[in-house]
């Protein structure tokens, strides 16, 4: 399979950078095609503007979305984000790799989405109007890869927990797992996330992690996905709203679910030592 990891830590000698080093070297080893984009390393520009595109004319209003569809179509995107697009349509598993910053994704990562999924490539795409709200959440120009999110956390699991202080973690990876992930089409897999990774009390428990990190790459075929509903599979009615009867009258984001994640496997807790 071919493995497309998008990894975001500005630090190579960071634990981060260490899981993903020996994710690297192990998906190769099993014979597996393995990118990287290294955010920090490349000096990735995390700063959507005009720039983006090659015929920008400063003179004139920047519609950053129509720009972005007009270059999308045209071939006239700068080099860097045409490159990435490449790499997601190479992938059969992406993996967005990054430590936990205020509650999301660093910063160049979050850039990385804003240019890279571009008007017409991961959104804007299929029938609107007419009923018809595009191809998007469970079908998109990204259906048929799997994707997940590997996220290192300085907090403690129990924080994380769906009535902990910091809030339920898929709620809080959710605008990245639906939102990014799901909505251009990829089949997602639960995240896997490490939690109070400053405070590890042996390296046996390094080791855990490093080896829980690759297993799970190496097994990405077979995990089973977050149930995600689908926008078109029916759940939803002409306005894009869950259907009377489906989850009673529960609100939250659980709900684009059609199995809750309460138990959730994958909260993995600091690996024992
Ligand atoms: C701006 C900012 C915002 C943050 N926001 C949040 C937040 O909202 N929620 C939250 O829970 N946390 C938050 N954190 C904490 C953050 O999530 C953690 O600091 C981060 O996940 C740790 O990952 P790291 O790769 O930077 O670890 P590092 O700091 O690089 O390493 C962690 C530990 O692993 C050890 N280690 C063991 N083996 C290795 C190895 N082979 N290579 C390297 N190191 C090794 C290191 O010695 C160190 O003790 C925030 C941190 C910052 C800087």
């Amino acid at each position: 399979m071919r493995y497309f990891i998008v990894y975001a830590h500005p630090e190579p000698r960071s634990l981060n950078g260490a899981l993903k080093d020996h994710a690297v070297a192990a998906l190769r080893a099993a014979g597996h095609e393995v990118e990287v984009s290294d955010l920090y390393t490349m000096g990735w520009k995390a700063a959507a503007d005009g720039s983006d595109f090659v015929d920008y004319d400063p003179a004139k209003r920047l519609v950053y979305a129509s720009a972005s569809n007009t270059a999308f179509t045209n071939g006239t995107q700068t080099p860097d984000i045409a490159a990435e697009q490449e790499k997601l349509l190479r992938a059969d598993v992406v993996v967005l790799q990054f430590p936990l910053w205020w509650y999301g994704m660093p910063a160049i990562l979050k850039g990385w989405i804003d240019r890279v999924y571009a008007n017409g490539f991961t959104y804007g795409v299929g029938q609107h109007g007419g009923g018809k709200w595009g191809n998007r959440f469970g079908e998109g120009r990204l259906s048929g890869r799997r994707a997940m999110l590997a996220v290192t956390a300085g907090g403690r699991r129990e924080h994380y927990t769906p009535r902990g202080v910091n809030g339920f973690i898929d709620d809080l990876l959710f605008p990245i797992t639906h939102g990014v992930l799901f909505y251009p089409g990829m089949t997602v897999l639960p995240s896997l996330v490490f939690y109070e990774v400053h405070n590890f009390l042996g390296d046996t428990s390094y080791d855990a992690m490093f080896a829980a990190y690759t297993e799970r790459l190496l097994d990405a075929a077979n995990v089973e996905p977050i149930p995600f509903r689908s926008q078109n599979g029916g759940d939803y009615d002409d306005r894009q709203v869950l259907r009377p009867g489906i989850e009673g009258d529960a609100v939250g984001l659980a709900v684009h679910q059609s199995e809750p994640s309460v138990a959730h496997p994958t909260l993995l807790l600091r690996a024992a030592s």
